[in-house]
C-alpha cells in the first residue's frame, strides 16, 4: 500500500497550522495598528517579539517564513535547543531571551541570545558581560524593572522574580552599559497580575526617560503582552512581547 495517506494528513496539518499563525500575527498587527493611531504613534516604532515558549520550532519557522524577525524565549535550556535547531539554519531571526535568569545560566543564553531583557540585578551584569566576551559575542541588554507598586518606593527592595526597584534602576544601566560585550538597549517591565497596566507602564516610562539622560542610546522600552499591549503602546513601549494571541493558548503548567 502507498503511504500517501499519511503524508496528506500531515501537509494538512502543517497548512491549517500556518493559516493559524497568519491569522493569530494578522489580528494583532491589527490591534498594535489601533492603539498606536489612537494616541498618534506610527506602527514601524513598535516591535513585535513573538514568544515562542511551549511551540515547537517548526512554528519559528512559519514565522519565520511569514516575515516574523524576532522572537523571544524565557527559559535557557527550551531557548537553546530551539533556537539552535537546524530546522531554523539559514533563517535570520534575532534571538530574545525575556525569562528570569539564574546567574549559572548566562554563559548558555548569552552563547545564544541576541538580546536579554531581564538583566535585575549587578551580578547578573557582569557574568552575562564575561559571558559574552567569552563567546566573542555582544548581547543588546535590558534592564528589568520592578512595576510592582510596592517595589517603587523601595530602592533596598531585594532584586529577583520581578526585576529591579525603579529607584535603583539608574545604576544597574549604568554597570550593564560599563560592560564591554553588552550593549544597553533600554528598559523591560511586565505588569502585575490583576494591577492596573496603565499605571504600571507609566512607571516603567519614567524609568526609561531617566535611563535615557544618562544613555540617549537606550531607546527601548519591552513592555506589553497579549492581554495588555494596547496600554504598553500607549505609554511608549517600543517592544511588544507577544505569545498566546499569535500562537494560541499554552498549557497551563508545564
Ligand atoms: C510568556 C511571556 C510573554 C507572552 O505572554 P502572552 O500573554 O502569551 O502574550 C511576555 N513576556 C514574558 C516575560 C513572558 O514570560
Amino acid at each position: 500500500m502507498s503511504d500517501w495517506l499519511p503524508d496528506d494528513a500531515l501537509v494538512d496539518e502543517a497548512q491549517t497550522r500556518r493559516a493559524e499563525i497568519e491569522a493569530g500575527l494578522g489580528a494583532v498587527h491589527d490591534r498594535v495598528e489601533t492603539a498606536c493611531h489612537a494616541v498618534g504613534r506610527d506602527p514601524a516604532e513598535v516591535t513585535i517579539v513573538v514568544v515562542t515558549k511551549f511551540f515547537p520550532v517548526q512554528d519559528v519557522r512559519i514565522l519565520a517564513e511569514l516575515g516574523v524577525r524576532d522572537v523571544g524565549e524565557n527559559r535557557d535550556q527550551e531557548a537553546r535547543l530551539k533556537l539552535t535547531s537546524p530546522t531554523l539554519d539559514g533563517v535570520a531571526l534575532t534571538r530574545h531571551f525575556i525569562g528570569q535568569l539564574q546567574t549559572n545560566k548566562a554563559g548558555s543564553v548569552a552563547s545564544y541570545a541576541d538580546v536579554v531583557h531581564t538583566v535585575d540585578r549587578d551580578r547578573l551584569a557582569t557574568a552575562l558581560g564575561r559571558a559574552a566576551a567569552g563567546h566573542g559575542r555582544t548581547v543588546q541588554a535590558l534592564v528589568q524593572v520592578s512595576l510592582d507598586p510596592e517595589a517603587a518606593d523601595d530602592p533596598d527592595r531585594p532584586a529577583g522574580r520581578g526585576g529591579v526597584a525603579p529607584a535603583a534602576a539608574r545604576a544597574l544601566a549604568d554597570l550593564v552599559a560599563a560592560q564591554d560585550h553588552l550593549e544597553l538597549a533600554g528598559v523591560m517591565g511586565v505588569a502585575p497580575l490583576g494591577g492596573d497596566p496603565d499605571a504600571a507602564f507609566e512607571r516603567l516610562l519614567e524609568v526609561a526617560v531617566a535611563v535615557r539622560t544618562d544613555h540617549p542610546e537606550a531607546a527601548w522600552v519591552s513592555a506589553g503582552m497579549s492581554g495588555d499591549l494596547e496600554a504598553a503602546v500607549r505609554h511608549g513601549a517600543t517592544h511588544l512581547r507577544v505569545g498566546s494571541a499569535i500562537l494560541g493558548s499554552r498549557p497551563a503548567l508545564r
